[in-house]
């Protein structure tokens, strides 16, 4: 074990859209020389043990995984499924119960350090969410640099939620100011969010109680922002321009290191590349039978770790994919129903035959850089719509909730990479749109878009590209500086 080498820790906030870019962060700083431990929360670890093996952490060296307690009594169980965990105790519990553990971690770990075990911490890397880790770091005089794996004007918006309460914007009136056109007013008190209506903006705005649990945990994240030694961001000044500018200008330290996707698959591989953090077992078999399939010919469907949606609903879907006759992929999660397992016909089974696939998770970027693939019908995760980037795959967009409805917004109005669904979703649009995006004048047009986007997502990660050499700023300027 090197004593000389520095030392990340590094925290997500405890989902599976939060955890997957964080890795990948691990995995470029161990590149570069870094002794990684990454830390995930009991519930979790023993989720991936179970979904990866129990060797799954074992055999590599300098990158080792530590687990602190969610302090959740629901999670005391074998971490079997419960995929959305509940999001607002989660809030609750990272608010009162996480600073405590982390700090004994990062105690036990620099006494470890003395035996010559670790070499000591020298920097914790935090997902911003997990900003009580900015007092440990303030305690222990160790640098904390904030990672955002969701898009920039998430986290801009969180800044702004006092101005948007000092205006009047928020809360809701009532419940019936989600139905009746509200939310469609242009939002003009967040410099940077051109033409971006309340709908667009992150769905935890969409309150009518002020003291709404996510909205005090948003605040208080953000107001310790400016705290931070770094805050670094899964995005790219290309696909987040105007947002990055202004928030360039208002911290000093913040900038854009992606996206990850991509640096990660230019640089260099190694044993790493077989570390992965899935909470879900993954079904390969469905690579197999895209291999059965012509060039660009498949719909990838899949809506993520969190979002739920009705057994009707789910219907719609199904049928409208097996109407538009296009050969499909889809991946439903045993939990995406709500109150209930996916219960398919025989009717419907028969209809798609060997042209639809269902599976219930996979390796979602193996999948999306398959030759066979041609369109994502995605719910606008970050992650999923920077990996359909960079893999120039173009969409069809159903938003559920967080930052995904400015995902689809981007999507389809600023980058014209995809097209929306609506909430309220039929078969009759969903064939109309799976055949426009498939073979359609448009989807030819977004699919020119998605590999235009996807070469300047390359040229930004590459030597010399500006979210390589930012990176490279934040490891040499921060993460190396001795205290
Ligand atoms: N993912 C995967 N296989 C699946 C579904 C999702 O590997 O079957 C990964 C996906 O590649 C992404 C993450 O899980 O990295 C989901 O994150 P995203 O931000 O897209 O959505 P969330 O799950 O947070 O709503």
């Amino acid at each position: 074990m090197s004593d000389s080498k520095p030392h990340a820790v590094l925290i997500p906030y405890p989902v599976q859209g939060h955890i997957n870019p964080l890795i990948k962060l691990a995995k470029l700083l161990h590149l570069r020389g870094f002794h990684i431990t990454f830390v995930n929360t009991e519930y979790n670890h023993k989720r991936l043990l179970k979904s990866r093996g129990p060797n799954a952490f074992v055999g590599f060296t300098d990158f080792t995984f530590e687990a602190i307690p969610d302090g959740l009594p629901s999670n005391e169980g074998d971490g079997d499924g419960d995929v959305s965990q509940d999001i607002y105790a989660l809030c609750e519990s990272i608010r009162k119960n996480f600073l405590q553990p982390f700090r004994e971690l990062i105690s036990r770990l620099n006494d470890s350090a003395t035996s010559g075990l670790v070499p000591p911490v020298t920097c914790i890397i935090a997902d911003n969410s997990m900003s009580f880790t900015i007092q440990a770091g303030e305690e222990l005089s160790i640098p904390v640099v904030f990672f955002s794996p969701a898009n920039a004007c998430t986290f801009w918006t969180g800044f702004h939620l006092l101005t948007l309460f000092d205006k009047g914007v928020i809360p809701l009136k009532d419940e019936s100011y989600l139905t009746n056109g509200y939310l469609d007013t242009k939002v003009d008190c967040i410099q940077g969010l051109q033409n971006f209506r309340l709908k667009d903006l992150p769905g935890y705005i969409r309150i009518t109680d002020p003291n709404d649990c996510i909205v005090q945990f948003t605040i208080e994240a953000a107001g310790r922002a400016h705290r931070a030694s770094a805050f670094i961001f899964n995005t790219s000044n290309e696909l987040e321009k105007d947002v990055m500018n202004v928030l360039s200008s208002t911290f000093p330290n913040i900038c854009a290191i992606g996206p990850l996707s991509s640096l990660l698959s230019q640089s260099p591989q190694n044993h790493l590349a077989s570390l992965s953090t899935n909470l879900w077992k993954e079904d390969t078999k469905c690579l197999d039978w895209l291999e059965s399939k012509e060039p660009k010919s498949v719909v990838y469907v899949n809506f993520g770790s969190m979002t739920v949606m009705t057994a009707e609903k789910l219907l719609e879907f199904a049928w409208g994919l097996a109407n538009s006759k296009q050969p499909f992929l889809w991946i439903i999660r045993p939990d995406l129903v709500i109150g209930g397992s996916v219960v398919l016909s025989s009717e419907f089974v028969n209809e798609i035959s060997d042209r639809g696939l269902i599976a219930s998770w996979c390796p979602q970027e193996q999948v999306l850089n398959h030759p066979s693939i041609g369109g994502f019908l995605t719910h606008c995760g970050w992650n999923s719509t920077t990996e359909s980037i960079c893999a120039g795959v173009p969409m069809l967009c159903w938003p559920f909730f967080a930052d995904q409805p400015a995902n689809c917004r981007y999507i389809c109005n600023e980058w014209e990479i995809g097209m929306e669904i609506d909430t309220n979703v039929k078969r009759d649009e969903v064939e109309k749109l799976v055949n426009e995006l498939m073979v359609g004048e448009k989807g030819k047009k977004m699919r020119q878009k998605a590999i235009e986007l996807k070469k300047k997502a390359e040229e930004d990660t590459r030597p010399g590209g500006c979210s390589y050499m930012n990176l490279d700023k934040v490891i040499n300027e921060v993460l190396l500086k001795q205290n």
